[in-house]
């Protein structure tokens, strides 16, 4: 039994596809294959695999590096959610870095959100700068009006919706659209919704790339990245892929299939927390604006509610009197929200931020410091207490 057929809901098929009903010894999972060398029966064994691996891009055991059944797995499961061909990568930067390496040459020119995740900046700054790849950074808001940046050596549009500590929601359609007419790819970190928040390249995206380490871990316990593309695009990737030597363990693409399993229900959870805890946090004096597109009073909840099928636990609130040393009073004292950097785990966790320092042209929208806030499965009346405990000492922290 395979049931991974198109005709059942994509809730059921994440809970079905990827080695379902192949697990040897008649368990439900698959197996945790481990392994570095393969033994093959003879040369003319050898020579026919090599011949499906290298020739038709098959999947069968060759080289340790290359996977084994637990990782493809993984990868078909992912492949179902994200609607094209997976590949995985170490980490969720490993995953940004792979699909630039993949499309980007030297004397090309990339278009890059201002709101990006910060490690994707620093790619810019970085390798992609000492390849002679040049950035110029994009308004998180422009939708259409990207078609003004894009130059004649232009290769590749980066976008994140909704951006990272902002939130902005982009204009995906219209980007893809500005795009496609002057033959220029589009890629897309989807870690915010993920594939089942955000049908990325059912909007025409050309890679979709998540970290997986957030919702898709979903424990807060391994970290790993993807990409999916489809055709050319996906050949591409594989190249790069291959050529880098990514890849990860066996047992880590176990733990990751097992949060995949759980993902649906998960988010759901996540956003009705997030809306309770929302909606209570936009009521506070002392936070002036809360960052999250599932408020219908977010200026992005239109874009939001066109495109995405859900909200996901992770917004920002700006405070009405920016501080960082009451930041500090509140985050310090939290009893049940952690400080910590990675979110998408089941539990709640703050980080503080200055976005505006991030930002190239959209800097000074946004009031600093402000705090990102992941709102975890514990029980939102919780969350509540915490928050308005650090709240109150926020508000005497300013000296009254
Ligand atoms: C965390 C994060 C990443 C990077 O993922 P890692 O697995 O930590 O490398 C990329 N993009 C966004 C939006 C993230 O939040």
């Amino acid at each position: 039994m395979t049931a991974d057929k198109k005709s059942h809901k994509p809730a059921t098929r994440a809970l079905h596809t990827g080695g379902q009903g192949r697990a040897p010894f008649g368990v439900v999972n698959p197996p945790v294959v481990r392994g570095s060398s393969v033994l093959f029966a003879s040369m003319a064994e050898r020579d026919a695999v090599e011949r499906k691996v290298f020739g038709a891009g098959d999947r069968l055991p060759h080289y340790g590096r290359n996977g084994h059944a637990t990782q493809w797995s993984l990868e078909d499961a992912l492949a179902d959610m994200e609607g094209g061909q997976v590949l995985l990568a170490p980490s969720g930067v490993g995953a940004i870095s792979l699909a630039l390496l993949s499309v980007l040459s030297p004397g090309d020119h990339l278009l890059m959100i201002d709101s990006a995740y910060g490690p994707s900046r620093k790619m810019c700054e970085g390798m992609l700068k000492r390849m002679n790849v040049r950035t110029t950074y994009y308004d998180p808001l422009i939708g259409a009006g990207i078609a003004d940046l894009i130059e004649p050596d232009t290769r590749a549009i980066f976008c994140e919706s909704p951006g990272s500590l902002t939130f902005e929601v982009q204009d995906i359609p219209a980007i893809v659209q500005a795009a496609h007419a002057r033959g220029v790819l589009v890629m897309m970190d989807n870690t915010w919704a993920t594939p089942r928040g955000f049908d990325a390249l059912g909007h025409g995206v050309d890679i979709s790339i998540q970290s997986l380490t957030k919702y898709v871990s979903g424990h807060a316990d391994v970290m790993m990245g993807c990409v999916a593309a489809n055709g050319e695009v996906f050949e591409a990737l594989k190249a790069t892929h291959r050529q880098l030597g990514l890849h990860v363990s066996p047992d880590d693409a176990w733990l990751m299939l097992r949060g995949l399993r759980t993902l649906d229900i998960r988010l759901k959870q996540h956003e009705a927390n997030a809306r309770v805890v929302a909606e209570w946090l936009a009521g506070r004096d002392e936070v002036a604006r809360v960052l999250w597109p599932g408020l219908p009073s977010d200026p992005g909840h239109d874009l939001w509610k066109r495109d995405f099928t859900l909200a996901c636990g992770l917004m920002g609130a700006e405070m009405a009197t920016p501080d960082d040393t009451a930041m500090a009073a509140m985050v310090d004292g939290f009893e049940l929200i952690g400080l910590g950097y990675s979110w998408g785990g089941y539990e709640s966790v703050c980080m503080p931020a200055h976005a505006g320092k991030l930002r190239s042209v959209s800097a000074g929208r946004f009031r600093d410091p402000l705090f990102r806030l992941h709102v975890g499965l514990e029980d939102p009346a919780d969350v509540i207490a915490d928050l308005e405990a650090g709240l109150v000492r926020y508000r005497a922290a300013l000296g009254g």
